[in-house]
């Protein structure tokens, strides 16, 4: 802190999109904030490579964003995906729409231009002071100080802070500061399967057939480049133990991403050959390996990551300091909700800290509030890597969507099939979206013993009405 300035009321470590997004709340209202973030400026130095190239943003991250005024900036960055495309082993490919409504769709984004974008938003309040290459490495919640390490001169201070919010990820050196000295408990739980992104390039002009031009969300378009699938859709190879993902970009190219278990017949362990990759690929995703002429180099040089669940109790310490976003309850990225979610934690935050003038009892209030949400989204997480790569391949899962649809269209509002719950309803929280979707479930497996799986006829109404009012949905 400069020599005589103020010091701001609220202190954010990182300013990843939780970190920033938060900030940006914070300061609408009128608050002093700073905000201290290890890596350089994202405006001036390249991307660091990392974890995903783009992710999917949905309705609960849509309107958060929304309550800070930034969801119109966005629009142009945005590709549109309506549904799931299937491909299977013959490389016949199967649209699934999300929904059965139009604003059930959701987004791809890449994620450093989305944090890049925030970190502009916030360079433009005057309230946010915004400092880079700058590393938290402790803190004193009882004190209220902080201890922060200048990257390049490699000198540590130490600062007092008012309410430290502590937005740093999935791995949150803030959390590990509150686990050693017995303020935090922490659970981590890594999953068996690793994920590597693999990229595939937009076709040039004028290379012939299979380019599709571009439009983004707003309809604006982008003509750098053809996409050789569909760019309108989340495209899945579901393989039953395995899968493999991808996720287009504005530019033409889609970043895919392979997630296997670490070890086993179908392990990355397996795949330690150039000849093995191209193998594989060539057996399990054909067209996906056709369309990847560097796979072998690109599988040797990306990273194989990890992927896992972070449960935490005790989020808030001494009144004022505060986990949230990954650092709080990081999750596997099956249900695409991981940003969602943390986007969602800082509106709630946000109209928590707004309506009470207690901060020590908001703080308190937002982990007993938004816990068992976010225990929820990690648990519907965990079970939807079962869905994309094995369930949705199954006869079973195509009859019970189908139903579930026509469910929807005659009760709408009772019955909304979770997928929806979760991706197109934030006014609907996780937990109540699970409690529903294990409901429903029952109503649906009853309905198939009573009448059968497909087709829904007047009898199957009568008998759904019957159980929709028994069990109070
Ligand atoms: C493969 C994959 C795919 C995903 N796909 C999706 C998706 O489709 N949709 C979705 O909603 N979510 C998705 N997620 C989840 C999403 O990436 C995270 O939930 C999100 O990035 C969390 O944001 P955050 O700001 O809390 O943390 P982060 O994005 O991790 O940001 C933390 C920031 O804190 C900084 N920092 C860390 N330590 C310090 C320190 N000591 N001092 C100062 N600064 C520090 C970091 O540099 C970083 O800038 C995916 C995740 C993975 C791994």
């Amino acid at each position: 802190m400069p020599d005589g300035a103020r010091q701001p009321r609220y202190t954010i470590i990182g300013a990843g999109p939780v970190g920033a997004l938060m900030a940006l709340m914070l300061a609408r209202r009128g608050q002093s904030v700073r905000i201290i973030e290890r890596r350089a400026d994202p405006r001036r130095a390249p991307p660091e490579r990392g974890r995903s190239i783009n992710l999917a943003l949905a309705a609960r991250g849509l309107a958060a964003l929304g309550h800070a005024g930034l969801a119109g900036r966005l629009l142009p960055e945005m590709t549109a995906m309506p549904g799931r495309m299937l491909h299977d082993l013959q490389g016949a490919l199967q649209f699934l729409p999300y929904g059965q409504n139009e604003h059930e769709v959701i987004y791809a984004i890449s994620r450093e231009r989305l944090n890049r974008m925030l970190v502009e938003a916030v360079a433009e309040q005057p309230q946010i002071e915004l400092r880079f290459n700058t590393r938290c490495t402790g803190l004193d919640p009882q004190a209220g100080s902080v201890q922060l390490r200048d990257e390049q001169t490699g000198v540590t201070v130490s600062e007092p802070f008012g309410i430290l919010l502590a937005a740093d990820g999935a791995g949150s050196p803030v959390r590990g500061a509150l686990a050693a000295r017995g303020l935090a408990r922490v659970d981590e739980r890594p999953l068996a399967h690793d994920y590597k992104e693999l990229q595939i390039e937009a076709i040039e002009r004028g290379a012939g057939a299979g380019g599709t031009a571009i439009a983004t969300a707003s309809g604006t378009g982008d003509s750098t480049g053809g996409y050789v699938f569909e760019p309108h859709a989340l495209h899945i190879w579901p393989r039953g133990g395995f899968m493999l993902i991808a996720l287009p970009n504005t530019d033409g190219s889609f970043t895919a991403t392979l997630f296997l278990p670490r070890h086993g017949p179908q392990g990355f362990d397996q795949l330690e050959h150039g000849d093995a990759v191209r193998a594989f690929f060539d057996q399990q995703f054909a067209d996906a390996a056709a369309a990847i002429p560097d796979l072998q180099r690109q599988f040797a040089q990306h990273p194989q990551s990890r992927l896992g669940t972070v449960y935490c109790d005790g989020w808030q310490a001494a009144g004022r300091v505060l986990l949230l976003g990954d650092a709080a309850h990081a999750i596997v990225p099956f249900h695409g909700q991981g940003l969602n979610c943390g986007f969602e934690d800082c509106r709630v935050l946000d109209g928590l800290l707004a309506a009470s003038g207690q901060r020590a009892e908001a703080l308190a209030e937002f982990e007993r509030q938004r816990r068992p949400d976010t225990d929820a989204i990690a648990a519907m997480a965990l079970e939807n890597y079962v869905e994309m790569r094995d369930g949705v391949r199954s006869a079973q899962f195509a009859a019970r969507r189908r139903l579930a649809a026509e469910l929807e269209r005659a009760f709408p509002g009772r019955f909304i099939p979770r997928y929806s719950m979760v991706m197109f309803h934030p006014e609907i929280p996780y937990a109540e979206a699970q409690r529903r979707g294990a409901q429903q479930e029952r109503v649906l497996d009853r309905l198939a013993q009573r009448f059968g799986d497909d087709a829904l006829q007047v009898a199957t109404l009568a008998g759904a009405r019957e159980l929709l009012d028994a069990g109070g949905l």
